[in-house]
């Protein structure tokens, strides 16, 4: 696709100008192989409210951070390993159009174009840079993805309890699990997610019901393997009888 630009003067020269933007606060993003195909600034759905961040796609990760002076300065870099990634296409609300969602394992966000025309050529880019990827790994797209965090003017009251009213004393909380604006209340417990997290992170009651009930089900299912051995193939072969 993009491999004929790879190890060129120009591509060195982009990718270069890419790590000085973000000067001391970047990664370095030099690596064999690597091209940068695009940037543009796209609007990220963050907790508070949206923001403009500055994006840039190479054949093998994304790239984002905060705005500090356009074309000159950017910090709080994000890198996003593309074969990570599934995109969502989700419906104009009354504030932002041309929405998306960028869904990872650790991480899932949603962003908008200025255009329809500018979401089309992302996401156009996206999947052939991801497909690419993929093939050349051989690995098949990834189904499991962190959910996107529910912005916090979204709701007034706890999303669990329906009645914890959220003031400035009142903290609204983020359940790591759903993704969902919980109270204090509703999101006592902590649960460990590796995917996500070497800590246990916040849930929200109901998540923490489901994981346990998970996490019991399959030590169970664990046990019942290793002791009985042959066992579970026993019922099968009875009904075959
Ligand atoms: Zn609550
Ligand atoms: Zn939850």
């Amino acid at each position: 696709m993009v491999d004929h630009l790879a190890n060129t003067e120009i591509n060195s020269q982009r990718i270069a100008s890419v790590e000085n933007c973000f000067g001391a606060s970047g990664q370095p993003l030099a690596v064999p192989g690597r091209v940068l195909l695009g940037e543009g600034i796209l609007t990220k759905e963050c907790r508070k409210k949206p923001k403009a961040r500055i994006f840039f796609l190479f054949n093998d990760i994304l790239v984002y951070g905060s705005i500090v002076i356009n074309k000159r300065k950017y910090n709080s870099q994000h890198i996003i390993p593309l074969e990570d990634v599934t995109l969502e296409m989700l419906p104009d609300t009354l504030q932002m159009k041309n929405r998306w969602m960028i869904k990872t394992s650790k991480k899932s966000f949603v962003v908008s174009a200025a255009s329809l025309t500018e979401r089309k050529e992302w996401i156009s880019h996206l999947e052939e840079c991801i497909r690419h990827l993929l093939r050349k790994m051989g690995r098949q797209p990834s189904t499991e993805h962190a959910a996107p965090w529910i912005p916090d003017k979204a709701t007034d009251i706890c999303m669990r309890c329906m009645q914890t009213k959220f003031s400035t004393l009142t903290r609204r909380h983020h359940c790591r699990k759903c993704g969902f604006v919980v109270c204090a209340d509703c999101s006592r417990q902590r649960f460990m997610m590796p995917r996500l997290s070497p800590k246990p992170l916040r849930v929200c009651s109901l998540c923490y019901k489901q994981l346990m009930a998970e996490k019991k089900k399959e030590a169970e299912d664990g046990q019942s393997g290793q002791i009985t051995g042959l066992g579970t193939g026993r019922p099968r072969l009875r009904s075959l009888l």
